[in-house]
């Protein structure tokens, strides 16, 4: 047996972090696409943004010692606008509204590039995992939120002003869900990981498992919520029209138990439905590091 490569021998690496809205996970991808090392940890609150911006540069930093880093990218939770801004005072408050891929350039020496996390996940899954070959992905994170992100010959699509369309936010049909982004009934509050967590009374894991050995009780609460995740899904494939989609986020795990629901609520007139090429994401909670991790090798 071949004693694995040490870091030196890695040749040049990016890193790539994502920085969600509960924790942040670094990666650190060679040149080959594996991932030669991963860390994560809560992510920073509570304190300043410059501080916590060049916190997060030492943690880089202390993830690549011994690698020749070539550049970092980051994949953000919510907004980033078109100067690479953190927009998201809800859930990344101290990393918002400063100039944080110039903190962390300055501090470590090297390019920084960053867009949304859902972006991120998407550019990991298109080149390192269930997306590849897709000519018109549709990658659905349904995490603490849903990100949506729509990579159409390799590039994602984008709104007029170069951010990131918030698609997670569609007004759907279903019981009340109010929403911070003020609709009544918004399918990220009916249809992420954090709703699904509320449906089963933060037991999803373990109806789950009762759901899988037959107990119809347990899987009446998976087709709720995959009929939930079809009311938005159907949208979006009525005017994105795909050739894939895959989920990713905490509740793609539960998707063969969501599969049916999800796609009964899918069903229109004969010429109308969707024909759906579904995939679990396979890059599991690392794709947006991965992702921002080759934006940066390409970009930075
Ligand atoms: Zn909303």
């Amino acid at each position: 047996m071949n004693a694995p490569p040490r870091p030196h021998e890695a040749g040049p690496v990016t890193v790539g972090v994502d920085l969600g809205g509960t924790g942040t996970r670094i990666v650190v991808l060679d040149a080959d696409g594996t991932v030669r090392r991963e860390t994560s940890s809560p992510t920073a609150a509570g304190i300043s943004p410059t501080r916590a911006a060049a916190e997060l540069a030492d943690s880089i930093a202390a993830a690549a010692a011994g690698f020749a880093l070539r550049a970092v990218g980051i994949g953000a939770s919510g907004p980033v606008d078109r100067l690479g801004v953190i927009r998201n005072p809800d859930t990344l408050p101290a990393y918002s509204d400063i100039p944080i891929t110039d903190i962390i350039s300055d501090r470590l020496g090297i390019g920084c590039v960053i867009d949304n996390d859902a972006v991120t996940a998407a550019i990991g899954e298109h080149n390192n995992g269930a997306g590849r070959g897709s000519d018109t992905l549709l990658v659905v994170t349904l995490g603490t939120g849903i990100g949506v992100a729509l990579f159409c010959h390799g590039h994602a699509a984008r709104a007029a002003d170069g951010s990131h369309p918030e698609a997670g936010h569609l007004a759907v049909n279903g019981p009340s869900a109010p929403c911070y982004c003020g609709l009544p009934t918004c399918w990220e509050q009916l249809a992420s990981r954090t709703a699904l967590d509320r449906l089963t009374g933060n037991r999803s894991a373990e109806l789950a498992i009762k759901a899988r050995t037959g107990d119809p009780d347990a899987a009446a609460v998976f087709d709720v919520y995959g009929r939930r995740v079809g009311a938005g899904l159907g949208t979006l494939l009525t005017l994105l029209k795909p050739d894939r989609v895959v989920i990713g986020g905490g509740a793609a795990r539960y998707l063969d138990l969501a599969e049916t629901g999800m796609r009964r609520s899918l069903r229109r007139a004969p010429g109308f439905t969707a024909v759906l090429e579904l995939r679990a994401a396979e890059l599991g909670n690392l794709a947006g590091a991965i992702g921002a991790a080759i934006l940066a090798r390409r970009t930075a």
